[in-house]
């Protein structure tokens, strides 16, 4: 698991990083920090559960972006840019794998209905601007190795949501277009009531506990029963999730635990007398969160004794050696990892991390190739596009080196930032060779302006007259 390592974005509008920045800034200060999180076992759950009630609502599912938002409160959100957010902190507290699913379809049921999260003065049908313009600063935050990025806090996007709502009857279309899809999926919509209901009690029970969720959801009595009558009345009401279902959300949920909870608190949640799968995980994840490396991977040996096939173990062995500053060692399990996994990004950024900080030059190549399959599976892996670049500054490949990190803040939608590199790396890369042809797509695509190409042109004299280098302003 890795914390702001990348964000996978959508290319919405060309958009200048300075007005993105200046819009965030401008928002309401958060009582909190939050950031994105990759996982490629619980992404990898949570879509093969998704991606079929997606397709029944009539979805693609390749367009919906899913991420996990590492936040203890109860939250989630969609946006008409197709982005749907899930706190842990929600998943954490579902009871079973069908009430995340069931909240998983609501928010998609708001993105199929194309409603809009908005303050009471807003126009209707109108997504706040800044919305995508604060998703591209934090896909910056994510990936950028430079100072301006420490301004852009992504809590600061969160936070703002967290004062936006739906309507009472975007909220029943929601409703709505989630039970039919589950429905048409051969999924219950049971565990979508159940959820509802629960924190319905408890919010009535107690006046302190007001969920963030259903803030921005308002949920109502009528609302629930609006909901249960025709969720009773489907012909898979009754079907329980399958046991794999359930280890698998039982997975997630020791992970999360593992991941974001204080290393004491795990160890209270999954006691040493629980020797559960789930249990042994969490505390695997704890013990090397808690520095206790050789406890941590000897937990992990034995888990791999069962399951040695599985390529999530193979990854947090690597991960915990990675981050134990044995890199060297860190490359055999991660390799491990790859191969069992071929088509995980992720995991292949993890093993070119490792080749990189290995220090040995030989393993540059290897790097570099993991880094190109990576970022051709996922482009717009921020993540992978700036340690491509690192890893062809190290091979003195300067063309190559300003082309990945133009390629990263196009990912970023910093159309600025990737004209600027697009234009040094068009410099410094042999005339019509593919790299400078996706050099200049990518000046293009990123919406430079003539004064841009009126630079470069300046440049290119400036370099055949022999006269000092010009400086991009930073
Ligand atoms: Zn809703």
């Amino acid at each position: 698991m890795s914390w702001l390592s990348a964000i996978r974005t959508r290319w919405i509008a060309p958009v200048l990083a300075s007005a993105a920045l200046a819009l965030t800034l401008a928002l309401p200060a958060p009582a909190s920090a939050q950031s994105i999180i990759r996982d490629t076992e619980i992404e990898g759950i949570i879509r093969e559960w998704s991606d079929p009630v997606f397709v029944a609502m009539g979805l693609n599912p390749e367009d919906v972006e899913l991420l996990l938002v590492n936040d203890a409160s109860l939250n989630a959100f969609a946006t008409r840019g197709r982005i749907m957010g899930v706190n842990t902190g929600l998943i954490l507290r579902t009871q079973s794998p069908n009430q995340l699913l069931g909240v998983i379809a609501h928010e998609a049921g708001h993105i199929k209905n194309r409603h809009t999260l908005r303050d009471g003065a807003q126009a209707a049908g109108a997504q706040p601007f800044w919305m995508s313009m604060a998703l591209g600063a934090l896909a910056i935050a994510a990936g950028a190795p430079d100072a301006g990025a420490a301004l852009i806090s992504s809590s600061q996007f969160f936070g703002t949501i967290g004062a936006l709502k739906y309507m009472q009857a975007q909220e029943g279309e929601a409703d709505v277009s989630a039970l039919r899809a589950l429905d048409r999926a051969g999924e219950s919509g049971r565990g979508l009531v159940e959820f509802f209901e629960n924190f319905r009690s408890q919010e009535v029970f107690s006046e302190a506990r007001r969920y963030p969720y259903f803030r921005s959801h308002p949920l109502s009595s009528q609302r629930i029963e609006a909901l249960r009558r025709p969720a009773e009345a489907s012909a898979h009401y009754s079907s329980a999730d399958s046991p794999e279902r359930m280890a698998q959300h039982a997975l997630v949920l020791a992970k999360i635990h593992g991941f974001m909870d204080h290393p004491n608190a795990v160890f209270r949640e999954y006691p040493e007398t629980d020797d559960s799968l789930p249990a042994r995980y969490a505390r695997a994840i704890a013990w090397y969160r808690d520095g206790q490396t050789d406890r941590a991977l000897t937990a992990v040996d034995a888990l791999m004794e069962g399951d040695p096939q599985n390529p999530y173990l193979w990854e947090l062995r690597g991960q915990i050696l990675f981050e134990e500053g044995r890199p060297t060692e860190a490359i055999g399990a991660h390799q491990r990892a790859v191969e069992l996994k071929p088509d995980a990004p992720l995991l292949r950024v993890n093993l070119a991390h490792a080749l990189l900080e290995s220090g040995d030059a030989d393993n540059l190549d290897a790097a570099v190739d993991q880094l190109k399959r990576a970022a051709a599976m996922e482009n717009d892996n921020t993540m992978a596009w700036r340690l491509l670049g690192q890893a062809y500054d190290r091979q003195g490949k300067e063309g190559e080196a300003r082309l990945a990190s133009a390629e990263m803040y196009f990912a970023a939608r910093n159309s600025q930032q990737a004209t600027q590199f697009a234009l040094r790396a068009r410099d410094l890369l042999p005339q019509n060779s593919a790299e400078y042809r996706r050099a200049l797509d990518i000046v293009f695509a990123s919406g430079a302006t003539q004064d841009d190409l009126d630079d470069l042109e300046r440049r290119q004299q400036r370099r055949n007259n022999n006269t000092p280098e010009f400086r991009p302003v930073p």
